[in-house]
Order: structure tokens, then sequence, then C-alpha cells
């Protein structure tokens, strides 16, 4: 057991009525509900991994509060619901200044010995032992990004899962540590991206598939056909040096992004495409890291008269435009089309 985590078989409906930021108050920390519906085994649901990204705590208190009766509430099928970082969320940040990020702490994490460690050992060892029929967890980004769903594994309920919330489904195996792929241990799973924090479709989007999977009785185990989704697969990720100032547009530094960068997001960008002004080699410039942790700036791109630009047909995900962000995380992911491997998919 874990003394940050909260355990609770009930909600008090008053919680729906409830800011992300004021839930800290309310709940004192993490908190994992267990709330007993039509069908077994429960629905697993993470919000708030990241405190500032409040879609996912939004969407699903639509759906519950759409299930209120005069006894409580009624769901169709049990929901595990785990509300994650409330005292970041209290701050709107991403997390605290001393937390680690809690979706690189889960376990297959390469980082270890974290009171958050055990936080998330602890949630996927209750729901290991109650069984889930699924698990969703919910987030937000910055930049301009399509709504997506990503998988950890290319396994055909999974892929169903992902394809339930639409066309432009993501496989990743890195980062580490992130709660869609320890889940993925005990049943199907995915991450959802909803877009920015703010947009009122992103929340609409996330409740329509909640209350889509919480009434589903099962999810199909054959194969989904290719031409329903656009399946990427991540190849790198992309970090700026932590030493090396950076700027958007014609403000000063050492390496200058375009103003309108995230714009790129979701496209293949033709060989050749302007990434970053720059005087500095591709490997000093950009941390460039694939699959298996190794230095791959230059595969990727090149360095020609001042600019940075793409070497090899890419699809960068995730690019934002918050210096913040960039720091936090990371610039953003490499991609590759990845439909000739759903057939691999078991
Ligand atoms: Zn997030």
């Amino acid at each position: 057991m874990s003394e940050l985590l909260r355990e609770l078989d009930e909600m008090p409906l008053s919680l729906l009525d409830t800011e992300a930021g004021d839930l800290h108050a309310a709940l004192d920390g993490p908190t994992l509900f267990h709330l007993k519906g039509g069908r077994e085994p429960a629905l697993f649901i993470c919000v708030l991994m990241h405190g500032n990204e409040t879609s996912g705590w939004d969407a699903i208190r639509q759906v519950l509060r759409g299930c209120v009766v005069t006894e409580g509430l009624r769901l169709p099928r049990s929901l595990s619901l785990f509300v994650g970082n409330t005292a970041a969320a209290e701050q709107g940040v991403r997390h605290l200044p001393d937390q680690p990020d809690y979706n690189r702490v889960w376990p297959g994490s390469e980082t270890h010995g974290t009171p958050e460690h055990e936080l998330m050992k602890a949630v996927m060892d209750i729901m290991a032992d109650r069984e889930i029929f699924a698990s969703i967890d919910l987030h937000n980004n910055t930049g301009l990004n399509p709504h997506y769903a990503c998988v950890n594994v290319l396994e055909h309920q999974s892929l169903h899962l992902a394809a339930l919330f639409g066309r432009t489904v993501v496989y990743f195996v890195r980062p580490r540590g992130v709660a869609s792929m320890a889940m993925a241990a005990l049943g199907p799973s995915v991450t959802l991206e909803c877009g920015k924090v703010g947009q009122e479709h992103g929340v609409q989007h996330a409740a329509d598939y909640l209350r889509a999977c919480l009434h589903l009785s099962e999810i199909p185990a054959h194969a989904v056909a290719s031409h329903d989704i656009d399946l990427y697969h991540t190849v790198a990720v992309v970090r700026v040096p932590p030493e090396l100032p950076f700027a958007f547009g014609d403000e000063d530094g050492a390496i200058r992004f375009p103003r309108d960068l995230d714009r790129m997001n979701f496209r293949e960008l033709p060989v050749g495409s302007l990434i970053a002004e720059c005087h500095v080699e591709p490997a000093q410039a950009l941390d460039v890291r694939d699959e298996q942790d190794r230095q791959v700036a230059d595969q990727y791109f090149i360095l020609e008269d001042g600019c940075l630009v793409t070497r090899v047909p890419v699809m960068p995900s995730m690019l934002s435009c918050s210096p913040e962000i960039i720091r936090q995380d990371c610039l953003c992911y490499l991609m590759e089309r990845y439909n000739d491997h759903l057939a691999d998919a078991g």
C-alpha cells in the first residue's frame, strides 16, 4: 500500500461540481474510486496524471452527472476512477517541482524509488486483483494536434479501443513508465490525447467516448481493418539540450524555431523542411533519442546554411510552442506510418 493513496467505494455527488483545481482541498491527494455498476469487471479511468490537463476530469464528471439517480449513481458498468496529481492540479501545473512526472513512474519505469512509484504500483496491484474491462488514461497537449489515442502494444482489443476514439492512432514504447503501458498488462489499454486544455469539443469528445466505453458489453477481439485507422509509430523523441537557450520567431536564441512550429504536427514533412535556425550541428542543437535511447539527431536532421532541416521524411507530433512544456517534457516526437504492421497484431 502507498501512503499517498486514498481508496473510496463511493463518490460524494458534490465532487461532480468540483473543478480540477479544487480537488486537492476536497480529496487531500491521489484517490482511487470504485463505483459499482451493472457489469463487471470495472472500466479503469485515469485523470489528472498531469495536473494542468483537466479535460479528462471535466469529461468523466459530465458522464457521471448523467448517471445520477435518486439513490446515487447508476452506471452501466463498474468504474474504477483514479484521480491523480491533485496537488499539481491545484497549482495548474503538470507536476510540482519536487514531484516526478506522474505519467513516467508506473511499473516498467526506468526510474524508481519515489513515493509516486509506490503509488502507481499500489494502484496497479489493486486493479490486478479486481480485474479490469479496459484502461483509459486521459490527457491534453499544448500544440496544434488532432485528437488521437495511443497504444503501447499492437494487440487487437487495444487497437479497437483506440479506433473508437478516432482514426489517428499512435503506437509508442518510449517514454517508459506511462499508465497505459503498465495497464496493458491487465487488459486493453489506451492513452487519449484530447487536444488543448479549455477546448469544449475536447471534453465533449472524451465524454462521448467514456459513455460509449461504459456501455460496451465487449471489445472486439478480431483485427482492426487497416483502412479504419491511420497508425503511426513513434520512432524518436526530440529534446532541446537543457543548457541551450532557444526562442521562437526572431527573438534571440542559440536555436530559433518558427513561430508556427506546431502547425507541422501530424503532417508528413518532405525532406528539407525547416525545423529551426541555428549554427551548430544537429547533434548539438537537438537531443534526438530512438527507441534504444541512442542519439540519432544526424539521422533525421542536417544543417544547411544556418538552418536545421529534415533529411528524411518524418511526421512530428506534440510539437509545442510552450517553452515550459519543451523544458519539462520534450520538443516533439517523430513518427512513421505503421499501417503495414497491423497484420502483425495479435
Ligand atoms: Zn499529459
